[in-house]
C-alpha cells in the first residue's frame, strides 16, 4: 500500500514546479576553501546558467544543490539549500529523498552500456524504491524518451544496449533516465561539452522543452549556449587564490548586454577565462 502511494506521488506529472534557493553556501575540500557564501534563487520553471572560468567552483556549487558535495569524504559545507521552501540539509530530510527530487546529468554521458535502452530509462526507479506496473513502465519509458527528444530514434530498438547509441543520443538517454523519477529540479554539469555541434543543439532544444516540466540549473562554458537556453545567469569567479564567489547574477539578457560588473562584461565577451 505505502509503496503504491509513494509511486503515485513520485509519478504524479501534474505537480507544480519548484524553485530552488541556495543561501550562503560555502564549501571546503579539507582546508581548501573553494566557495565563499554563494546565494542564488533559481526560479521555478526557468533555466539558470552557471558561468565562469574553470576552477571557480561551479561544479562544486551545483553538487551542493542535491547533496552530492558530501559524497567526497573531506568535503565540508555551510549554508542552506531550499527546495520549494524546505531545507534539503535539515536533519529530518533523507539524502535519498533530496537526490530523488533533484536529478543530475553529467558532462560525460554515463548510461549503463550493456543494459538495454528501455532498462536504462527505468534504472533509477528501483534504486529509488518506486514500484510501477509493466504497463505503466512502458508508458513511462515512452514519455521520458519523448521528453528527452529520443523516442523517434530508438522506439524500434528499445531492447538494444544503451552503449550502442551515439554520444548525443546517450546523453539524451541519461536525461530520460533522470526524468523517469520525476525530479523537481534537473542539474546539468556541462552536458554538451563532450558532444558535436548538432548533438549540442538537440540537447539545447530538449532543455528548452523541459523547462515547463522541471526547473533546470546548467553549468556551461559556452556563452552562446547560456544565451540560447537560460533565462537567468550567475557569474562565478575565483580571483587571486581566493575562494569562488558569485560576482553577479540576473536575467541572462542583462548579464550579457549591460552587466553591472566590468569582470562580468569581460568574461561574457571572451576577454578572459
Ligand atoms: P569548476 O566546476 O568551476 O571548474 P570545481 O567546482 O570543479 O570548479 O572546483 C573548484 C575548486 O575545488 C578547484 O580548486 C578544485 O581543484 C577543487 N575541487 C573540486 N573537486 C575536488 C575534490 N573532489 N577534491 C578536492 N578538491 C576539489
Ligand atoms: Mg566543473
Amino acid at each position: 500500500m505505502s509503496r503504491t502511494l509513494e509511486a503515485e506521488q513520485v509519478l504524479d506529472p501534474s505537480d507544480r514546479l519548484y524553485a530552488i534557493e541556495a543561501l550562503d553556501i560555502s564549501c571546503w575540500f579539507g582546508d581548501h576553501y573553494v566557495l565563499d557564501r554563494c546565494s542564488l534563487y533559481m526560479s521555478a520553471g526557468e533555466v539558470t546558467a552557471l558561468i565562469g572560468p574553470s576552477g571557480c567552483g561551479k561544479s562544486t556549487f551545483l553538487r551542493t544543490l542535491n547533496r552530492m558535495h558530501e559524497l567526497v569524504s573531506i568535503a565540508k559545507l555551510s549554508g542552506a539549500v531550499y527546495l520549494d521552501g524546505q531545507d534539503i540539509y535539515a536533519p529530518e530530510v533523507r539524502i535519498t529523498d533530496a537526490r530523488r527530487q533533484i536529478g543530475m546529468v553529467f558532462q560525460k554521458p554515463n548510461p549503463f552500456p550493456a543494459m538495454s535502452i528501455y532498462d536504462n530509462v527505468v534504472a533509477g526507479l528501483k534504486l529509488n524504491g518506486v514500484h510501477v506496473s509493466h504497463r505503466e513502465k512502458d508508458d513511462l519509458v515512452e514519455d521520458c524518451l519523448t521528453k528527452a527528444g529520443l523516442w523517434k530514434e530508438v522506439k524500434d530498438r528499445l531492447r538494444n544496449p544503451g552503449g550502442g547509441l551515439s554520444g548525443g543520443q546517450q546523453q539524451r538517454l541519461c536525461i530520460a533516465r533522470s526524468l523517469a523519477i520525476r525530479p523537481k529540479v534537473l542539474l546539468m554539469d556541462e552536458p554538451c561539452s563532450a558532444l558535436d555541434p548538432t548533438s549540442t543543439r538537440r540537447i539545447e532544444e530538449t532543455i528548452t522543452e523541459l523547462r515547463s516540466e522541471v526547473t533546470i540549473v546548467i553549468v556551461t562554458h559556452n556563452m552562446q549556449q547560456a544565451q540560447r537556453v537560460s533565462q537567468k545567469c550567475a557569474f562565478f569567479l575565483a580571483e587571486h587564490g581566493q575562494p569562488g564567489h558569485i560576482v553577479e547574477h540576473g536575467p541572462t539578457d542583462v548579464m550579457f548586454d549591460r552587466p553591472q560588473d566590468p569582470r562580468t562584461s569581460d568574461y561574457v565577451h571572451g576577454r578572459f577565462g
